[in-house]
């Protein structure tokens, strides 16, 4: 075939290609917080493949560790095999983990994955237990697209065409302290799956005190608590956990996006000795749940590079710094556009800006809420890519590298503003 001619049948091809988000472009090359795309435009990238390069785009370090795997032609396959990297990821994860008590580590290829071990895991350690044989979860909570995860989530539009569920579950209003205490003192739930700030819900922050009270529930109440972190967790909001901003010990923590610097495939889980041995500590038990590319040697290197250039660059404290930034700007331009933005909130480098519904007469032309028409505004005008929050129109969000150069962020909120200003 003439070069032309596949030309063609690729670009065929890349317009049958699906993205999550309408306006996505075909982008060649990224570097920290820019991309490329194929016309050679440069565009700036606050939304980091939705939080998950924590440490900018192709970070040279992570990607020395990963070429440093290939050169030495390292075993790549964790099934069947012990590996030292595998050991050097769960130490860190270990130490790293609230109060160093989450002391194993299970990992896989993503966010979903991670979360179909945690309900495996909650639903094996309680197999005793007659009266816990529900999950407990939050509305607009998202914790995935598999089966098992899109259940726990608590969102009805995703779950579509899915039903019946596969394990019983339970929804309750997000942030909500009584209906917390009354829910948990049911006695009836195996676990409680919680995220520490709905992000796809639409960076809904929780009252203060929110998972210190879900963690002495929980306790009292002999449910386990599982923190979904594969948003909040690896440094995004200036913590390394989102719990740690309460001091907050849960059973297990799930966690993916940023923990491979958005160059593989990467999550999993951390759990409590306890618990992990009520689930897996039998010989009935104990290979219940496996998969091929578990522990994956390309995704620990990752894993083990991305917390090092994490600690190594201070950037937890950047996250701060940079988000305190980014949240002022942001407020300023809410106090100017009272009428087009109703909150800015969020912590650390995980900021949302709800909106306020665009006026009736024109929904139809361009979406129900100001976001919408902005998002793309910024995308299509301005080169900025942010997206809205899948549960939750209303809101765009940030989740940036926490590596942005101080002045692409101000060229971000600029830009935010301007196309604020064309509505
Ligand atoms: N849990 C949370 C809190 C998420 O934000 C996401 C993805 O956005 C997931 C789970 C699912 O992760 P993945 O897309 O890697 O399956």
């Amino acid at each position: 075939m003439d070069p032309e001619t596949v030309r063609n049948l690729q670009l065929a091809h890349l317009n049958k290609l699906r993205t999550i988000h309408g306006h996505a472009r075909n982008f060649v090359k990224a570097e920290n917080s820019r991309f490329v795309d194929e016309k050679g435009q440069e565009h700036l990238d606050l939304i980091g493949g939705v939080g998950v390069v924590t440490v900018g785009n192709n970070n040279e370090y992570v990607w020395d560790c990963l070429q440093k795997c290939f050169n030495e032609k390292l075993y790549m396959m964790g099934a069947i095999s012990y590996r030292n990297l595998a050991a050097a990821f769960s130490r860190n994860m270990a130490l790293l983990s609230p109060g160093q008590k989450l002391t194993r580590t299970w990992t896989a290829t993503g966010g979903a994955e991670a979360n179909e071990g945690v309900i495996k895991l909650a639903r094996l350690a309680t197999r005793y237990k007659i009266n816990k044989k529900r999950f407990l979860s939050t509305l607009n909570s998202f914790h995935g697209k598999t089966t098992g995860s899109v259940f726990l989530g608590g969102k009805e539009k995703w779950q579509k065409y899915q039903g019946p569920p596969p394990f019983d579950v339970d929804y309750i209003p997000y942030g909500d302290f009584h209906a917390l205490e009354v829910a948990l003192a049911s006695g009836i739930y195996r676990a409680f799956v919680v995220e520490p700030i709905q992000g796809e819900g639409g960076v809904i922050v929780p009252p203060p005190g929110y998972l210190a009270k879900a963690r002495e529930l929980c306790t009292k109440y002999e449910t386990y608590l599982v923190l979904d972190e594969i948003q909040t967790g690896c440094g995004r909001t200036g913590k390394f956990w989102a719990c740690e901003h309460e001091n907050v010990i849960p059973d297990c923590i799930s966690f993916a996006k940023g923990f491979s610097g958005g160059l593989v495939p990467f999550g999993g889980y951390i759990a409590t000795e306890e618990l992990w041995n009520a689930a897996y500590g039998t010989v009935e038990t104990a290979f219940l749940h496996t998969a091929t590319y578990q522990e994956n040697t390309l995704g620990l290197a990752a894993g083990v590079a991305t917390i090092d250039f994490i600690y190594q660059n201070n950037l937890l404290d950047r996250a701060n710094k940079m988000g305190a930034i980014m949240f002022d700007r942001l407020s300023k331009h809410q106090s100017r556009y009272p009428h087009i933005i109703k909150e800015v909130r969020g912590r650390g480098m995980m900021i949302g800006i709800e909106f306020y519904p665009l006026p009736a007469s024109v929904q139809e032309l361009f979406g129900e809420f100001y976001a919408t028409p902005v998002v793309d505004d910024l995308a299509n005008k301005h080169h900025v890519q942010v997206y809205c929050s899948l549960n939750n129109p209303s809101v765009f969000r940030f989740l940036p590298p926490l590596t942005i150069p101080e002045e692409d962020l101000d060229e971000g909120m600029e830009a935010v503003e301007n196309a604020i200003t064309a509505f």
